[in-house]
């Protein structure tokens, strides 16, 4: 398929003011800065549906939704493919699954996952595959992942993630789609967590020192 453009979220600091959107009580002395408003992140994956749609030609499409991270990106764009699918003449027959990834404990250079939960892999044999991640950091777990279903023997084998850090520590795994290419920090909200915080956050968004700190473990 075609190269598909992302957005780029600049180093410095957007200029939205932490009031001017709600953000949960529970959180409202948590955040350092909104990085992406829930709205624009939404909108973004309505094209990334479109693009997704497009490039498997109406062929049928096993969509793997990485836990947990992963859930609020994955509902959300299996409901734009949706839309989409009962807008227009032809449509692309979705499959889901569930999987968790667990790197083998004392064998970091296996360069396989273990892949917990989900059916078995073998049904993956000829399917086309569409991977969908949050964030994609240094690329180590999806490399990982990729080769270890790539023993499967799918027809096609893609990565939707909704973010990529630009950060050196990159291996230079590119997904085939990509949101938002995002600053060198440590985002949470819209299911990306802090020891399990914040994942009922809808905007994306940068901890201030008291948060992390409050909530460490
Ligand atoms: P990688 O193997 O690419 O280094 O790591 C990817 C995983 O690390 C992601 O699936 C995500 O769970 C976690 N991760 C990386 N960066 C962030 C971040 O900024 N915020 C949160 N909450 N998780 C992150």
């Amino acid at each position: 398929p075609a190269k598909r453009p992302f957005i780029r979220v600049p180093d410095e600091s957007a200029a939205y003011s932490l009031d001017s959107f709600c953000i949960p009580a529970h959180y409202k002395n948590d955040l350092e800065e909104i990085v992406l408003p829930h709205g624009i992140v939404q909108d973004r994956i309505q094209r990334m549906a479109r693009d997704i749609v497009e490039d498997h030609q109406h062929q049928p499409l096993v969509c793997l939704c990485v836990l947990k991270g992963g859930h609020q990106f994955f509902s959300d764009l299996f409901n734009e493919i949706k839309k989409l699918n009962v807008s227009a003449e032809s449509s692309v027959p979705l499959r889901v699954d569930f999987i968790r990834c667990k790197s083998y404990e004392n064998d970091e250079s296996s360069g396989k996952v273990q892949v917990i939960g989900g059916d078995s892999l073998d049904s993956l044999k000829g399917e086309n595959v569409l991977i969908v991640e949050d964030m994609i950091d240094t690329g180590r777990t999806m490399v990982k992942l990729v080769s270890t279903l790539n023993d499967y023997a799918p027809k096609s084998l893609r990565v939707a993630s909704l973010f990529l850090k630009r950060t050196e520590r990159s291996n230079g795994f590119k997904p085939e789609y990509v949101g938002f290419e995002v600053p060198d920090k440590f985002l949470v909200g819209y299911a990306l967590d802090y020891n399990e915080y914040f994942r009922d956050l809808d905007h994306v968004a940068v901890l201030n020192d008291a948060a992390k700190a409050k909530y460490h473990q």
